[in-house]
């Protein structure tokens, strides 16, 4: 299998490299061209002239933007390049509806789509270990095996069509409530006095734990929120969880929330930091108020 790679940001250079170390990849594509000329020259591979360049005469492209329009941008300029039956993997976090538009795009050239978003940070995208969530057709899903393989480590075929961002979103809203939480009990925890990294050590344990609880309430015992998860991309996240839901004539109390609290948070210069700063707010509650942190 011959495969191109487009988007070489903090998660797609890395994802590129481990196609190029399972013997796949024939070729990269990226806006800031420098980007993929360092990469294509690290890697002993070409850099193309253009997305419609690279996906000419391969078998595969997969793409890793950053939001729903730029993947309808780059779809519609590889689409001339795409060979019929060519498999195009979109891997960028988007809506369902995006991917949707993507695949009707990929199906005028006779090609095939997988809506694939991944999980797990840029240490999995590095390591080969990501989590995908897959839609589409499940003969496109049996031929991508090696390219899905030999990015990530846990993959799952949804159904149809975006169902592979439907369930990224729902994760998405889980790691909303759960920082939200995790945030809201470690500013208690510090006006209640309690030491906090013996309660983390305790709790971590305890049935009310959870990854966010163990691996970033740390940053809330230092101050420090290093990116991590950045509150912008979760911002953009959750705003296509809420048109989602709004598809249902549905609101949802948790997104809502945290869509604030990041809104504040892009607001105070803190957009670029860790989703573990929201912490930031919660604790502030505590110092505004008027009582004393600890019962004398
Ligand atoms: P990033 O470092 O900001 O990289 C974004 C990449 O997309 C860059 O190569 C950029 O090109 C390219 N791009 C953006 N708009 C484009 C357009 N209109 N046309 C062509 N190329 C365009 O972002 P990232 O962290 O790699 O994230 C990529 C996607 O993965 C996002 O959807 C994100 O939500 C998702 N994701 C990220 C993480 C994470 O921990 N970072 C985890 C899971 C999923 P330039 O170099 O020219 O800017």
């Amino acid at each position: 299998m011959r495969v191109g790679f487009t988007g070489l940001g903090a998660m797609g250079a890395h994802m590129a490299r481990n196609l190029h170390r399972a013997g796949l990849l024939a070729g990269v594509w990226n806006r800031t061209a420098e980007k993929a000329r360092a990469l294509a020259a690290e890697l002993g591979t070409r850099a193309a002239e253009s997305p419609e360049d690279l996906a000419r005469g391969l078998d595969a492209v997969v793409i890793c933007v950053s939001a729903d329009q730029d993947v309808l941008e780059v779809v519609n300029a590889l689409a001339p390049g795409l060979a019929p039956g060519a498999l195009v993997l979109d891997c960028s976090t988007v809506s369902a509806e995006t991917a949707r538009r993507g695949a009707e795009i990929a199906h005028s050239r006779g090609a095939e789509f997988l809506d694939c978003p991944v999980s797990g940070g840029v240490e999995g995208a590095r390591d080969g270990t990501l989590a995908i969530m897959v839609g589409g057709s499940p003969e496109a899903f049996a031929r991508a095996q090696p390219i899905l393989n030999a990015m990530g480590r846990t993959i799952t075929h949804f159904g149809p069509t975006g169902s592979g961002q439907a369930a990224k979103a729902t994760n998405q809203i889980m790691c909303a409530g759960i920082i939200e939480t995790v945030a809201e009990a470690m500013a208690f925890a510090r006006a209640q006095g309690l030491p906090l990294d013996k309660l983390i050590d305790t709790l971590g344990k305890g049935a009310g734990s959870s990854w966010y609880f163990v691996h970033r309430a740390p940053n809330m015992v230092r101050g420090a929120y290093p990116a991590g998860f950045r509150v912008r991309l979760h911002a953009k996240d959750l705003a296509i969880c809420r048109d989602m839901a709004a598809r249902f004539g549905v609101t949802l109390p948790v997104v809502e929330r945290m869509l604030g609290e990041y809104a504040e948070l892009v607001s105070r210069g803190f957009g670029d930091e860790d989703i573990s700063a929201t912490f930031r707010l919660k604790s502030e509650m505590f110092d505004r108020s008027a009582r004393p942190a600890r019962e004398p």
